[in-house]
Protein backbone atom coordinates (compact mmCIF):
# COMPACT_ATOMS: atom_id res chain seq x y z
CA UNK A 1 0.00 0.00 0.00
CA UNK A 2 0.85 3.43 -0.48
CA UNK A 3 2.50 5.24 2.05
CA UNK A 4 0.26 7.76 3.90
CA UNK A 5 1.12 11.10 5.57
CA UNK A 6 0.35 9.20 9.08
CA UNK A 7 3.06 6.37 8.08
CA UNK A 8 5.59 9.42 7.84
CA UNK A 9 4.43 11.46 11.10
CA UNK A 10 5.01 8.15 13.23
CA UNK A 11 8.04 6.99 11.53
CA UNK A 12 9.33 10.45 12.16
CA UNK A 13 8.75 10.86 15.60
CA UNK A 14 9.23 7.22 16.73
CA UNK A 15 12.75 7.48 15.45
CA UNK A 16 13.70 10.95 16.39
CA UNK A 17 13.07 13.02 13.57
CA UNK A 18 10.20 15.00 14.40
CA UNK A 19 7.82 15.65 17.67
CA UNK A 20 5.06 17.71 18.30
CA UNK A 21 6.22 21.02 20.18
CA UNK A 22 5.99 21.03 23.87
CA UNK A 23 4.15 17.71 23.29
CA UNK A 24 3.58 16.86 27.39
CA UNK A 25 1.28 20.01 27.22
CA UNK A 26 -0.84 18.20 24.35
CA UNK A 27 1.61 20.25 21.78
CA UNK A 28 0.76 23.78 20.03
CA UNK A 29 -1.13 23.36 16.88
CA UNK A 30 1.24 23.74 13.57
CA UNK A 31 4.40 23.73 15.44
CA UNK A 32 7.26 21.20 15.49
CA UNK A 33 10.63 20.57 17.64
CA UNK A 34 13.25 18.14 15.03
CA UNK A 35 14.49 15.33 17.32
CA UNK A 36 18.05 14.03 17.39
CA UNK A 37 17.72 12.86 14.05
CA UNK A 38 15.92 15.31 12.45
CA UNK A 39 18.22 18.36 13.66
CA UNK A 40 21.76 16.53 11.43
CA UNK A 41 19.13 15.85 8.31
CA UNK A 42 17.45 19.78 8.33
CA UNK A 43 21.14 20.99 9.06
CA UNK A 44 22.62 19.06 6.41
CA UNK A 45 19.84 20.24 3.75
CA UNK A 46 20.97 24.03 4.89
CA UNK A 47 24.24 23.20 4.79
CA UNK A 48 23.72 21.59 1.15
CA UNK A 49 21.88 24.26 0.16
CA UNK A 50 24.21 27.03 1.27
CA UNK A 51 27.04 25.60 -0.34
CA UNK A 52 24.88 25.51 -3.78
CA UNK A 53 23.45 28.98 -3.32
CA UNK A 54 26.90 31.08 -2.02
CA UNK A 55 29.72 28.87 -2.23
CA UNK A 56 29.56 27.72 -5.62
CA UNK A 57 28.65 31.27 -7.20
CA UNK A 58 31.47 34.06 -7.33
CA UNK A 59 28.58 36.39 -6.96
CA UNK A 60 26.38 35.56 -4.31
CA UNK A 61 27.38 36.16 -0.55
CA UNK A 62 25.52 35.55 2.58
CA UNK A 63 24.10 37.58 5.51
CA UNK A 64 22.14 36.53 8.53
CA UNK A 65 19.62 39.25 9.41
CA UNK A 66 17.94 40.05 12.75
CA UNK A 67 14.20 38.67 12.83
CA UNK A 68 13.45 42.02 14.69
CA UNK A 69 13.01 44.64 12.01
CA UNK A 70 11.73 48.07 11.82
CA UNK A 71 8.03 48.49 11.37
CA UNK A 72 8.48 50.32 8.70
CA UNK A 73 9.89 46.91 6.43
CA UNK A 74 6.37 45.68 6.59
CA UNK A 75 4.40 48.64 5.57
CA UNK A 76 7.03 48.86 2.44
CA UNK A 77 6.87 45.01 1.99
CA UNK A 78 2.91 45.37 1.89
CA UNK A 79 2.59 43.06 4.52
CA UNK A 80 1.02 45.50 6.82
CA UNK A 81 -1.93 45.88 4.36
CA UNK A 82 -1.65 42.83 2.22
CA UNK A 83 -1.09 40.02 4.00
CA UNK A 84 -4.37 38.96 4.93
CA UNK A 85 -6.64 35.66 4.98
CA UNK A 86 -10.68 36.70 4.70
CA UNK A 87 -11.75 34.80 7.60
CA UNK A 88 -15.15 34.59 8.37
CA UNK A 89 -17.08 33.10 12.09
CA UNK A 90 -19.86 30.62 12.67
CA UNK A 91 -22.38 32.62 14.96
CA UNK A 92 -23.38 29.19 16.50
CA UNK A 93 -20.21 27.43 16.59
CA UNK A 94 -17.77 30.20 17.33
CA UNK A 95 -15.45 28.60 14.88
CA UNK A 96 -13.56 30.46 12.51
CA UNK A 97 -12.47 29.95 8.77
CA UNK A 98 -11.39 30.90 5.80
CA UNK A 99 -13.67 31.76 3.37
CA UNK A 100 -11.84 30.70 -0.21
CA UNK A 101 -11.61 27.62 1.42
CA UNK A 102 -15.35 27.14 2.35
CA UNK A 103 -15.91 27.75 -0.96
CA UNK A 104 -13.17 25.63 -2.18
CA UNK A 105 -14.64 22.82 -0.20
CA UNK A 106 -18.17 23.17 -1.96
CA UNK A 107 -16.24 23.55 -5.17
CA UNK A 108 -14.90 19.81 -4.11
CA UNK A 109 -17.86 18.46 -3.71
CA UNK A 110 -19.72 19.33 -6.72
CA UNK A 111 -16.23 18.18 -8.78
CA UNK A 112 -17.09 14.86 -7.18
CA UNK A 113 -20.31 14.43 -7.96
CA UNK A 114 -19.48 15.28 -11.73
CA UNK A 115 -20.69 18.35 -11.91
CA UNK A 116 -17.12 19.78 -13.03
CA UNK A 117 -18.19 22.83 -14.50
CA UNK A 118 -20.12 24.14 -11.59
CA UNK A 119 -17.57 24.35 -9.47
CA UNK A 120 -15.28 26.23 -11.92
CA UNK A 121 -17.56 28.78 -12.49
CA UNK A 122 -17.86 28.97 -8.63
CA UNK A 123 -14.04 29.25 -7.97
CA UNK A 124 -14.25 31.60 -11.18
CA UNK A 125 -16.92 34.01 -9.24
CA UNK A 126 -14.55 33.21 -6.16
CA UNK A 127 -11.52 34.40 -7.45
CA UNK A 128 -13.13 37.77 -8.66
CA UNK A 129 -15.20 38.49 -5.37
CA UNK A 130 -11.69 38.07 -3.41
CA UNK A 131 -9.55 40.18 -6.21
CA UNK A 132 -12.19 42.81 -5.97
CA UNK A 133 -11.79 42.68 -2.09
CA UNK A 134 -15.75 42.78 -2.24
CA UNK A 135 -15.64 41.09 0.94
CA UNK A 136 -19.90 41.50 1.75
CA UNK A 137 -20.58 39.66 -2.25
CA UNK A 138 -18.30 36.80 -0.32
CA UNK A 139 -20.41 36.40 2.56
CA UNK A 140 -23.04 36.75 0.24
CA UNK A 141 -22.14 33.18 -1.94
CA UNK A 142 -21.32 31.30 0.92
CA UNK A 143 -24.82 31.77 2.33
CA UNK A 144 -26.45 31.19 -1.23
CA UNK A 145 -24.35 28.07 -1.74
CA UNK A 146 -26.12 26.81 1.53
CA UNK A 147 -22.53 26.15 3.09
CA UNK A 148 -23.01 25.31 6.70
CA UNK A 149 -20.77 25.48 9.05
CA UNK A 150 -18.93 21.78 9.80
CA UNK A 151 -19.16 21.68 13.01
CA UNK A 152 -22.77 23.68 13.84
CA UNK A 153 -24.53 23.09 10.66
CA UNK A 154 -25.70 26.14 10.57
CA UNK A 155 -25.86 28.91 7.94
CA UNK A 156 -25.21 31.84 10.63
CA UNK A 157 -22.14 33.50 9.56
CA UNK A 158 -20.63 36.65 10.22
CA UNK A 159 -19.70 39.33 7.97
CA UNK A 160 -16.24 38.13 6.42
CA UNK A 161 -13.10 40.24 7.52
CA UNK A 162 -9.36 40.17 6.99
CA UNK A 163 -6.95 38.60 9.24
CA UNK A 164 -3.37 39.73 9.06
CA UNK A 165 -1.35 36.73 9.20
CA UNK A 166 1.97 38.29 10.50
CA UNK A 167 2.52 37.87 14.70
CA UNK A 168 2.81 41.01 16.44
CA UNK A 169 4.14 42.09 19.96
CA UNK A 170 5.70 45.10 21.11
CA UNK A 171 9.37 46.35 21.99
CA UNK A 172 10.83 48.23 24.36
CA UNK A 173 9.32 49.22 28.13
CA UNK A 174 6.74 51.43 26.94
CA UNK A 175 3.93 49.75 25.43
CA UNK A 176 2.04 52.33 22.76
CA UNK A 177 1.08 51.48 19.41
CA UNK A 178 4.58 52.61 18.27
CA UNK A 179 6.13 49.80 19.72
CA UNK A 180 4.30 47.36 17.80
CA UNK A 181 6.66 45.19 16.05
CA UNK A 182 6.52 41.95 13.88
CA UNK A 183 7.73 38.51 13.76
CA UNK A 184 9.46 38.77 9.86
CA UNK A 185 6.50 36.52 8.03
CA UNK A 186 9.34 36.36 5.31
CA UNK A 187 13.41 36.31 5.40
CA UNK A 188 13.38 38.38 2.23
CA UNK A 189 13.26 41.83 3.79
CA UNK A 190 16.20 41.36 5.66
CA UNK A 191 18.08 41.21 2.32
CA UNK A 192 16.58 44.20 0.83
CA UNK A 193 17.11 46.74 3.89
CA UNK A 194 20.84 45.28 3.49
CA UNK A 195 21.43 45.50 -0.61
CA UNK A 196 23.57 48.66 -0.65
CA UNK A 197 25.68 47.24 2.65
CA UNK A 198 26.32 44.02 1.25
CA UNK A 199 27.17 45.93 -2.42
CA UNK A 200 29.40 48.34 -0.89
CA UNK A 201 30.89 46.66 1.52
CA UNK A 202 31.80 43.66 -0.42
CA UNK A 203 31.96 45.64 -3.86
CA UNK A 204 29.71 43.48 -5.26
CA UNK A 205 28.70 44.39 -9.22
CA UNK A 206 25.32 43.44 -10.12
CA UNK A 207 24.07 40.90 -11.51
CA UNK A 208 24.82 39.64 -7.91
CA UNK A 209 22.78 37.70 -5.33
CA UNK A 210 22.66 37.51 -1.28
CA UNK A 211 21.21 34.42 0.50
CA UNK A 212 19.83 33.86 3.46
CA UNK A 213 18.91 31.06 5.62
CA UNK A 214 16.27 31.92 8.67
CA UNK A 215 13.06 31.88 10.97
CA UNK A 216 9.96 33.09 9.33
CA UNK A 217 6.06 33.33 11.37
CA UNK A 218 3.16 33.28 10.16
CA UNK A 219 -0.38 32.97 12.02
CA UNK A 220 -1.82 30.49 9.20
CA UNK A 221 -5.19 29.91 9.92
CA UNK A 222 -5.85 26.40 8.20
CA UNK A 223 -2.31 24.76 9.35
CA UNK A 224 -2.61 21.16 8.42
CA UNK A 225 -0.32 18.47 6.96
CA UNK A 226 2.54 18.49 9.81
CA UNK A 227 5.37 20.37 9.01
CA UNK A 228 4.29 21.30 5.33
CA UNK A 229 2.10 24.34 6.98
CA UNK A 230 3.80 25.56 10.08
CA UNK A 231 3.16 29.20 12.10
CA UNK A 232 7.52 28.74 12.64
CA UNK A 233 9.60 27.76 9.94
CA UNK A 234 12.36 28.24 7.99
CA UNK A 235 13.28 29.82 4.85
CA UNK A 236 15.99 29.60 2.70
CA UNK A 237 16.12 32.66 0.38
CA UNK A 238 17.98 34.45 -2.61
CA UNK A 239 17.70 37.90 -4.08
CA UNK A 240 19.20 38.19 -7.46
CA UNK A 241 19.71 41.59 -8.14
CA UNK A 242 20.05 42.43 -11.87
CA UNK A 243 19.80 45.18 -14.15
CA UNK A 244 15.88 45.90 -15.08
CA UNK A 245 15.63 44.16 -18.48
CA UNK A 246 17.37 41.24 -18.28
CA UNK A 247 14.94 39.68 -15.10
CA UNK A 248 13.51 37.55 -17.18
CA UNK A 249 16.74 35.89 -18.37
CA UNK A 250 17.67 35.39 -14.98
CA UNK A 251 14.24 34.45 -13.91
CA UNK A 252 14.58 31.73 -16.42
CA UNK A 253 18.04 30.76 -15.51
CA UNK A 254 17.22 30.63 -11.49
CA UNK A 255 13.82 28.45 -12.51
CA UNK A 256 16.44 25.75 -14.02
CA UNK A 257 18.80 26.22 -11.52
CA UNK A 258 16.51 25.20 -8.66
CA UNK A 259 14.83 22.01 -10.38
CA UNK A 260 18.43 20.80 -10.71
CA UNK A 261 19.16 21.19 -7.32
CA UNK A 262 15.95 19.23 -6.29
CA UNK A 263 16.82 16.54 -8.47
CA UNK A 264 20.69 16.65 -7.16
CA UNK A 265 19.90 16.28 -3.94
CA UNK A 266 17.68 13.01 -4.41
CA UNK A 267 14.12 13.71 -5.35
CA UNK A 268 12.93 12.30 -8.50
CA UNK A 269 12.17 14.33 -11.48
CA UNK A 270 8.76 12.39 -11.66
CA UNK A 271 7.81 13.50 -8.07
CA UNK A 272 8.84 17.18 -9.07
CA UNK A 273 6.93 20.02 -11.35
CA UNK A 274 6.63 23.46 -12.17
CA UNK A 275 3.34 25.23 -11.50
CA UNK A 276 3.12 28.40 -13.25
CA UNK A 277 0.72 30.90 -11.50
CA UNK A 278 -2.04 32.17 -13.06
CA UNK A 279 -2.72 35.32 -10.14
CA UNK A 280 0.87 37.02 -9.85
CA UNK A 281 0.78 38.67 -6.30
CA UNK A 282 1.28 42.18 -6.09
CA UNK A 283 5.37 42.39 -6.43
CA UNK A 284 5.85 40.04 -9.38
CA UNK A 285 5.76 39.89 -12.89
CA UNK A 286 6.50 36.53 -13.20
CA UNK A 287 6.33 33.51 -10.74
CA UNK A 288 6.23 29.83 -10.41
CA UNK A 289 6.72 27.29 -8.07
CA UNK A 290 8.11 23.68 -7.51
CA UNK A 291 6.10 21.15 -6.50
CA UNK A 292 6.95 18.34 -5.33
CA UNK A 293 4.30 15.25 -4.87
CA UNK A 294 3.89 14.57 -1.28
CA UNK A 295 1.48 11.65 -0.18
CA UNK A 296 -1.40 14.50 -0.49
CA UNK A 297 -0.63 15.67 -3.72
CA UNK A 298 1.81 18.02 -5.52
CA UNK A 299 2.44 20.92 -3.06
CA UNK A 300 4.77 23.84 -3.35
CA UNK A 301 8.18 23.68 -2.12
CA UNK A 302 10.04 26.41 -3.79
CA UNK A 303 8.84 29.64 -5.36
CA UNK A 304 10.93 31.34 -8.05
CA UNK A 305 9.76 35.51 -8.06
CA UNK A 306 10.62 38.47 -10.69
CA UNK A 307 9.60 41.00 -7.88
CA UNK A 308 10.56 43.84 -10.09
CA UNK A 309 12.28 46.55 -8.29
CA UNK A 310 9.06 46.80 -5.66
CA UNK A 311 10.61 46.13 -2.56
CA UNK A 312 13.82 48.56 -3.18
CA UNK A 313 11.46 50.73 -4.53
CA UNK A 314 9.04 51.24 -1.46
CA UNK A 315 11.96 50.74 0.73
CA UNK A 316 13.71 54.53 -0.81
CA UNK A 317 10.30 56.19 -1.03
CA UNK A 318 9.59 55.20 3.25
CA UNK A 319 13.15 55.41 4.09
CA UNK A 320 13.94 58.36 1.80
CA UNK A 321 17.33 56.75 1.58
CA UNK A 322 18.25 55.88 -2.15
CA UNK A 323 17.92 52.57 -3.01
CA UNK A 324 20.51 52.77 -6.16
CA UNK A 325 23.64 51.01 -8.18
CA UNK A 326 25.55 52.91 -10.56
CA UNK A 327 26.04 49.88 -13.13
CA UNK A 328 29.55 51.39 -14.99
CA UNK A 329 29.21 48.66 -17.72
CA UNK A 330 28.40 50.05 -21.41
CA UNK A 331 25.00 50.04 -22.62
CA UNK A 332 25.59 48.98 -26.41
CA UNK A 333 22.87 51.37 -27.74
CA UNK A 334 24.05 54.14 -26.13
CA UNK A 335 27.78 53.69 -25.85
CA UNK A 336 27.29 55.63 -22.00
CA UNK A 337 27.48 53.39 -19.10
CA UNK A 338 24.00 52.18 -17.79
CA UNK A 339 24.43 54.48 -14.80
CA UNK A 340 22.39 55.18 -11.91
CA UNK A 341 19.03 52.59 -11.64
CA UNK A 342 17.15 50.85 -9.28
CA UNK A 343 17.78 46.88 -9.74
CA UNK A 344 15.16 44.00 -10.40
CA UNK A 345 15.04 41.29 -8.85
CA UNK A 346 14.66 37.42 -9.24
CA UNK A 347 13.98 35.64 -6.06
CA UNK A 348 14.25 31.72 -5.15
CA UNK A 349 12.51 31.06 -1.64
CA UNK A 350 12.57 27.63 -0.50
CA UNK A 351 11.13 26.25 2.93
CA UNK A 352 13.68 24.39 5.11
CA UNK A 353 10.65 21.81 6.45
CA UNK A 354 8.96 21.46 3.38
CA UNK A 355 12.35 20.80 1.60
CA UNK A 356 12.87 18.09 4.70
CA UNK A 357 9.74 16.89 4.60
CA UNK A 358 10.15 16.37 0.94
CA UNK A 359 13.51 14.45 1.39
CA UNK A 360 11.76 12.51 4.21
CA UNK A 361 8.73 11.43 2.25
CA UNK A 362 11.06 10.27 -0.58
CA UNK A 363 13.53 8.57 1.59
CA UNK A 364 10.69 6.33 3.12
CA UNK A 365 11.35 2.97 1.60
CA UNK A 366 9.47 -0.26 2.38
CA UNK A 367 10.23 -4.05 0.50
CA UNK A 368 9.80 -7.20 0.54
CA UNK A 369 13.11 -9.52 0.94
CA UNK A 370 14.18 -12.80 1.39
CA UNK A 371 12.78 -15.66 -0.20
CA UNK A 372 9.36 -17.70 -0.10
CA UNK A 373 8.53 -18.12 3.92
CA UNK A 374 11.38 -16.30 5.02
CA UNK A 375 9.73 -13.32 2.96
CA UNK A 376 9.56 -9.97 5.18
CA UNK A 377 8.90 -6.70 4.81
CA UNK A 378 12.11 -3.69 5.30
CA UNK A 379 11.91 -0.52 5.81
CA UNK A 380 14.55 2.05 5.77
CA UNK A 381 15.75 5.75 4.76
CA UNK A 382 17.14 6.24 1.54
CA UNK A 383 18.46 9.17 2.26
CA UNK A 384 21.27 10.45 -0.05
CA UNK A 385 24.46 9.57 1.83
CA UNK A 386 25.34 13.39 2.23
CA UNK A 387 21.93 14.18 3.95
CA UNK A 388 21.80 11.12 6.41
CA UNK A 389 21.64 12.13 10.03
CA UNK A 390 24.57 9.19 10.78
CA UNK A 391 26.98 8.59 8.14
CA UNK A 392 28.34 5.54 9.64
CA UNK A 393 27.97 3.20 12.36
CA UNK A 394 30.88 0.64 13.86
CA UNK A 395 29.15 -2.74 14.86
CA UNK A 396 31.15 -5.44 16.97
CA UNK A 397 29.88 -8.63 16.34
CA UNK A 398 29.67 -9.22 19.96
CA UNK A 399 30.82 -7.34 22.91
CA UNK A 400 33.98 -9.89 24.46
CA UNK A 401 37.28 -10.82 23.17
CA UNK A 402 38.28 -7.26 22.98
CA UNK A 403 35.99 -6.43 19.63
CA UNK A 404 34.25 -3.92 21.71
CA UNK A 405 37.01 -2.15 22.48
CA UNK A 406 38.55 -2.67 18.58
CA UNK A 407 35.23 -0.84 17.61
CA UNK A 408 35.07 2.14 19.77
CA UNK A 409 38.80 2.94 18.46
CA UNK A 410 37.46 2.67 14.77
CA UNK A 411 34.69 4.66 15.70
CA UNK A 412 36.44 7.02 17.63
CA UNK A 413 39.11 7.17 14.44
CA UNK A 414 36.31 8.49 12.17
CA UNK A 415 34.13 11.03 14.39
CA UNK A 416 35.88 13.82 13.57
CA UNK A 417 35.84 13.33 9.41
CA UNK A 418 31.66 12.69 10.11
CA UNK A 419 29.32 11.16 12.26
CA UNK A 420 29.81 8.10 13.25
CA UNK A 421 28.10 5.93 16.41
CA UNK A 422 29.02 3.07 17.75
CA UNK A 423 26.27 0.36 18.99
CA UNK A 424 26.64 -2.80 20.73
CA UNK A 425 23.35 -3.52 22.09
CA UNK A 426 21.58 -6.29 20.94
CA UNK A 427 22.04 -8.85 17.71
CA UNK A 428 23.77 -7.72 15.01
CA UNK A 429 20.37 -7.75 12.61
CA UNK A 430 18.55 -5.69 14.81
CA UNK A 431 21.27 -3.03 15.09
CA UNK A 432 21.82 -3.11 11.58
CA UNK A 433 17.86 -2.87 11.43
CA UNK A 434 17.94 0.65 13.92
CA UNK A 435 20.41 2.42 11.63
CA UNK A 436 18.34 1.35 8.30
CA UNK A 437 15.27 2.98 9.88
CA UNK A 438 16.90 6.28 10.57
CA UNK A 439 18.90 5.98 7.50
CA UNK A 440 22.67 5.32 7.88
CA UNK A 441 24.28 4.18 4.05
CA UNK A 442 27.18 2.39 5.65
CA UNK A 443 27.22 -0.17 8.72
CA UNK A 444 30.83 -0.91 9.48
CA UNK A 445 31.39 -4.59 11.52
CA UNK A 446 33.59 -5.76 13.37
CA UNK A 447 34.15 -9.60 13.53
CA UNK A 448 37.05 -12.00 14.83
CA UNK A 449 39.10 -11.54 11.79
CA UNK A 450 39.30 -8.42 12.27
CA UNK A 451 42.06 -9.12 14.47
CA UNK A 452 43.90 -10.37 12.34
CA UNK A 453 43.69 -8.78 9.11
CA UNK A 454 42.82 -5.33 10.09
CA UNK A 455 39.46 -5.30 7.60
CA UNK A 456 35.87 -4.60 8.88
CA UNK A 457 32.58 -5.77 6.39
CA UNK A 458 30.64 -2.53 4.80
CA UNK A 459 27.39 -2.92 4.66
CA UNK A 460 25.53 -0.92 2.50
CA UNK A 461 21.90 0.37 3.05
CA UNK A 462 20.01 0.21 0.11
CA UNK A 463 21.42 -2.91 -1.23
CA UNK A 464 22.59 -4.81 2.14
CA UNK A 465 25.73 -5.93 -0.19
CA UNK A 466 29.07 -6.64 1.97
CA UNK A 467 32.25 -5.65 1.47
CA UNK A 468 35.26 -6.32 3.25
CA UNK A 469 37.72 -3.28 3.20
CA UNK A 470 40.86 -2.62 5.27
CA UNK A 471 40.35 0.05 8.39
CA UNK A 472 42.67 2.46 7.07
CA UNK A 473 40.98 2.95 3.59
CA UNK A 474 37.32 3.57 5.89
CA UNK A 475 37.70 7.46 6.28
CA UNK A 476 39.10 7.81 2.52
CA UNK A 477 35.91 5.39 1.46
CA UNK A 478 32.88 7.00 3.27
CA UNK A 479 34.26 10.62 3.54
CA UNK A 480 34.11 10.86 -0.66
CA UNK A 481 30.40 9.24 -0.11
CA UNK A 482 29.50 11.34 2.48
CA UNK A 483 30.20 14.55 0.88
CA UNK A 484 28.44 17.69 0.30
P1 LIG B 1 1.62 28.61 0.43
O1 LIG B 1 0.88 29.08 -0.79
O2 LIG B 1 1.81 27.14 0.51
O3 LIG B 1 1.12 29.24 1.70
P2 LIG B 1 3.39 30.71 -0.17
O4 LIG B 1 3.21 30.82 -1.63
O5 LIG B 1 2.73 31.66 0.76
O6 LIG B 1 3.09 29.21 0.29
P3 LIG B 1 5.97 31.86 -0.14
O7 LIG B 1 5.53 33.09 0.52
O8 LIG B 1 6.31 31.90 -1.59
O9 LIG B 1 4.94 30.70 0.14
O10 LIG B 1 7.19 31.26 0.70
C1 LIG B 1 8.26 30.58 0.09
C2 LIG B 1 8.43 29.20 0.67
O11 LIG B 1 8.38 29.21 2.09
C3 LIG B 1 7.35 28.23 0.26
O12 LIG B 1 7.65 27.65 -0.99
C4 LIG B 1 7.40 27.20 1.36
O13 LIG B 1 8.40 26.21 1.08
C5 LIG B 1 7.83 28.00 2.56
N1 LIG B 1 6.66 28.26 3.42
C6 LIG B 1 5.77 29.26 3.30
N2 LIG B 1 4.84 29.20 4.27
C7 LIG B 1 5.16 28.14 5.04
C8 LIG B 1 4.60 27.55 6.21
N3 LIG B 1 3.53 28.07 6.79
N4 LIG B 1 5.19 26.44 6.72
C9 LIG B 1 6.29 25.92 6.15
N5 LIG B 1 6.87 26.43 5.06
C10 LIG B 1 6.32 27.52 4.49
Amino acid sequence: PATTLQDIIAHAKEYGFVFPSSEIYDGLQAVYDYGQNGVELKNNLKNVWWKAMTQLHDNIVGVDAAIFMHPLTWKASGHIDGFNDPMIDNKDSKKRYRADQLLEGKAELLTNAGKEDEANALLAKMGKLLGDEDLEAVRELIISENIVCPVSGTLNWTEVRQFNLMFSTKIGSVADDSSTIYLRPETAQGIFVNFLNVQKSGRMKVPFGISQIGKAFRNEIVARQFIFRMREFEQMEMQFFVRPGTEMEWYNKWKETRLSFHKAIGLPAESLKYHDHDKLAHYANAAVDIEYKFPFGFREIEGIHSRTDFDLSNHQALSKKKQQYFDPSIDPETNKPYGNYIPYVVETSVGADRLFLATFCNAFTKEMVGEGDKQKERTYMKLHPALAPVKAAVLPLVKKDGLAELGQEIANSLKSSFRTVYDDGGAIGKRYTRQDLIGTPFCIAVDYETKDDNCVTIRHRDTMEQERVPISELKERIGKEVAV
